[in-house]
């Protein structure tokens, strides 16, 4: 086997065996969106060519995702439509199914008698579900890459892990070996479904309606725009990363979160182009911290706990204490309604949701800030994590994300955090307020901003 090989088989896993068919090979594409750098696509194009097949791409749009809103469908269909050309270059089909994947895969590939089912990893529980389901449907082979994470999600560790000081040991001793080059797609050699394009371009038609939103302004979507902004952030931002992106007030983060979100833009090419720029180890270092240590915890902590976004999957000391200070009296609580419209009585708690409102993004550091005031000014801990949760996935761009869920268990629930010493509501839950926030930043000018927008417009909750 030689270098390609290796690093393409060592990220895939078998989910269930099965007798190949005749037809083509096909990669159910979900959360790795991309044509480029996508290992998932190089294991069902590397079983094409060693089979003699034909390759397709199936992507299932379902019209009632699971928080997702106009602006989630918008910037989507826009990465899908820029894929689907490329990968017609590439003599790769495209198809749009237009069902839920466990109800309408096993139909379609018995339809065209598939050779094999390949598709990416996704450590959420709506995907883990419809993978059991079609796993225990289907009669031809069905194979999983994980194509988000540099490491392996079930390689790099087989537990829960604490927090990022055990996970990242693990990681340092073999990311030399997996943060490398990623091969080319190759032009396929084996025609395959000719129907695609035509099928595939009347699903985009229909779906224009989703196309323009308030949020389009903000970030250009797909493959292209996200190598663009990946480019421009290594070259102008990176230099300054590990000072500035604590100050909302400057934009200083990489602002890259929605295309790695929606995998128009893969972790290990960003990485890997850090790694190699000539900027100071500190930059470097302060980045893929975040990008490789905080972005796969996020992805542990939702494969191996199956409550990730529920109270239970706090650890036993927030629970505890949470559970502790349950009777203790709130000085303000508010509805969902309240907080969706940023109506509170704090300034720059109200700056922030507007601001999420309107840019379908928040500042990390105010994310933080954000998630632990819902804490404080909701009936329960229950109650805050669903609020947080509802609000996140709706209005970030880059929300229904192990990261979103595992941020906001951090904030509410002490995931991966230590015992703070002790206070009303909050417990041992660490503790954050306006006051420390004036120490790190000027509040004022970032309320400011924030008010020199438009007035904040709730989205439409369904499509
Ligand atoms: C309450 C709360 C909610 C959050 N919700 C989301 C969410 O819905 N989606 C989301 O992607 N992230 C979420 N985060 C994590 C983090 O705040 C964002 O990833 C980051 O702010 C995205 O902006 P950026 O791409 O400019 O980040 P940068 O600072 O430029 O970081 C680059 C990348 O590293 C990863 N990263 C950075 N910080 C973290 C972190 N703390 N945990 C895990 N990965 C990280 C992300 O993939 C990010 O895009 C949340 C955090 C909190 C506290």
């Amino acid at each position: 086997m030689n270098r390609r090989n290796i690093d393409i088989v060592r990220r895939a896993r078998i989910l269930s065996e099965g007798q190949r068919g005749k037809g083509p090979v096909v990669y159910w594409m979900s959360r790795d969106q991309r044509i480029f750098d996508n290992w998932a696509l190089l294991w069902a194009q590397q079983e094409a060519i060693i089979h003699q097949k034909g390759l397709l791409v199936v992507f299932c749009l379902i019209p009632d995702y699971p928080g997702a809103t106009s602006c989630h469908y918008s910037f989507m269909l826009k990465g899908l439509e820029e894929l689907r050309e490329k990968l017609n270059q590439f003599n790769i089909g495209f198809r749009i199914l237009e069902q839920s994947p466990e109800i309408i895969l096993p139909i379609f590939l018995r339809q065209i008698d598939a050779h094999l089912l390949v598709s990416d990893f996704d450590p959420l529980r709506i995907k883990r579900r419809w993978k059991k389901q079609l796993a225990a449907n289907l009669t031809i082979p069905f194979h999983e890459v994980d194509t988000h994470n540099i490491l392996p999600a079930w390689i790099i560790s087989d537990k829960k892990e604490y927090g990022a000081y055990t996970l990242r040991p693990k990681i340092k001793r073999v990311l030399v070996d997996y943060l490398t080059d990623i091969p080319n797609l190759q032009h396929h050699p084996v025609d395959g479904d000719k129907d695609s394009i035509v099928v595939t371009q009347s699903c985009f038609t229909k779906n224009r309606t989703y196309q323009t939103t308030a949020m389009d302004n903000q970030i250009q979507a797909g493959e292209s725009a996200a190598m663009l902004a990946a480019t421009h952030f290594l070259n102008h931002k990176l230099k300054n990363y590990h000072d500035a992106r604590n100050n909302p007030c400057i934009d200083g983060q990489s602002g890259l979160s929605p295309y790695l979100h929606f995998g128009q833009l893969s972790p290990q090419r960003l990485a890997w182009m850090v790694s190699r720029s000539e900027l100071p180890a500190d930059a470097k270092e302060a980045f893929l911290e975040e990008l490789i240590v905080r972005r796969e915890l996020a992805d542990n902590f939702c494969y191996y706990e199956p409550a990730y976004d529920q109270f239970e999957g706090f650890p036993e000391w927030a629970r505890k204490s949470l559970d502790q200070h349950r009777i203790d009296k709130r000085e303000y609580v508010y509805s969902l309604a309240d907080l969706e419209k940023g109506t509170t009585h704090e300034s720059l708690w109200n700056a922030c949701q507007h601001d999420l409102i309107q840019r379908g993004k928040l500042h990390g550091f105010l994310r933080m800030y954000w998630a632990k005031k819902i804490l404080e000014w909701t009936p329960d801990p229950e109650t805050a994590l669903d609020y947080a949760i509802t609000l996140n996935d709706r209005y970030s761009l880059d929300g229904r994300d192990p990261n979103g869920y595992t941020g906001i268990a951090w904030s509410i629930g002490g995931v991966h955090d230590r015992a703070w010493s002790e206070r009303p509501v909050f417990g041992k839950i660490r503790y954050m307020n306006e006051r420390g926030c004036r120490r790190k930043f000027d509040v004022d000018c970032y309320i400011k901003s924030v008010q020199c927008k438009n007035a904040p417009e709730p989205h439409n909750q369904s499509r």
